[in-house]
């Protein structure tokens, strides 16, 4: 059996077709799902009852159970339970532009970040598609907010769960299921190499974000184990193949460090890094947990830093910050609730 928030739309076309339905029937149980929120067979009205039985031997509704919401004005963090008790985070971040949800896709992660609150509590497993889009589902449902722009930011390596991250966008992009446009779309990545290159083959027009946090593999292969099996050059030549076959800038994000990537020189080395590519850097103020052994680069350092990307031509802006002041920054409400 399984989650019927899994069911891609090839998926269901076969599902239909080996069962001598008509492609309008898929239509209708993603309809029924999607968008009339049916939340169990007996509620899915426009799918034909014979489908709806055939479905119900194979399928099973499950969302994730909410076990906190925490609130800022801004931010609803939510801490979910999985169907084996695993916990993952999803947050709604009010932006200008709409609403934003950021996603897990792996119940803790394996890439070791040194600064990582969910890198130091290791991968239990990875998460299902359904499991991906059941965080939305279950968060639209909880807000009754609309969802118009999908981040795959929160806890685990995206790339690390490829394939149902790739049934998870068939779900996000489909006009009859999520509907949130590639455009809308952003994935995050510490740079598993390989994997830049398959997505960049995808239809998607995703945007994609690369964890750098360094300008260096020196500095980056301390911060970043990561670093060690695919080196900067080649994370760049990546994400350079990347921006050119899709057509858009890629986002470089790069954590503040007290002291540790935050000087002039990092600045200066980070701007020669990615003269003539297209990538915009993001710089993202620390949010230290209670047991860090990192701190936050004063506001001034971090504008110094800004500063000189500016005045050599990179792009760059500064995140706003989400979360941090309810001491629940990614990954820090699943650790904290792992520790009691
Ligand atoms: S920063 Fe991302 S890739 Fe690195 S350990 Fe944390 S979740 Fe994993």
């Amino acid at each position: 059996m399984k989650n019927i928030y899994s069911l891609s739309y090839a998926e269901a076309l076969q599902f239909a077709d080996e069962r001598g339905f008509k492609p309008t029937q898929v239509t209708n149980i993603f309809r029924d799902i999607y968008k009339s929120d049916a939340r169990s067979f007996d509620e899915m009205k426009s799918t034909k009852s014979e489908l709806v039985n055939e479905l119900r031997q194979e399928y099973y509704f499950h969302l994730p159970e909410i076990i906190t919401i925490t609130k800022t004005p801004d931010t609803v963090k939510y801490l979910f339970s999985l169907e084996d008790g695993c916990m993952v985070e999803t947050v709604l971040m009010k932006q200008e532009y709409g609403n934003s949800v950021c996603i897990s896709t792996q119940c803790g992660c394996n890439m070791g970040c040194a600064f990582c609150c969910s890198g130091r509590l290791k991968k239990q497993r990875d998460l299902t598609p359904g499991e991906m889009t059941g965080q939305i589902i279950a968060l639209k449902d909880n807000t009754g907010e609309k969802i118009s722009n999908i981040t795959i930011m929160g806890i685990g390596e995206p790339f690390d769960n490829f394939d149902a991250v790739g049934v998870f966008l068939d779900i996000a992009t489909n006009d009859n299921a999520l509907e949130v446009g590639s455009s809308h779309i952003t994935l995050s990545t510490c740079g598993i190499v390989p994997r830049i290159y398959d997505l960049a083959d995808m239809p998607y027009t995703i945007g994609l974000a690369i964890s750098l946090h360094a300008p260096n593999d020196e500095l980056r292969s301390r911060l970043m184990p990561v670093n060690k099996k695919y080196p900067i050059a080649d994370v760049i030549k990546a994400a350079k193949y990347y921006s050119e076959k899709k057509n858009r800038k890629v986002l470089i994000e790069y954590v503040m460090l007290k002291g540790v990537n935050d000087s002039a020189e990092n600045a200066e080395e980070l701007s020669r890094l990615l003269k003539g590519g297209r990538f915009s850097v993001n710089i993202i103020p620390y949010n230290p947990s209670s047991e860090d052994k990192f701190l936050r680069s004063e506001g001034q350092t971090i504008r110094a830093f800004y500063d000189i990307l500016k005045k050599n031509g990179t792009a760059v802006t500064m995140r706003r910050e989400f979360g941090s002041n309810v001491g629940a920054a990614c990954g820090q409400l699943r650790s904290d609730r792992l520790k009691k």
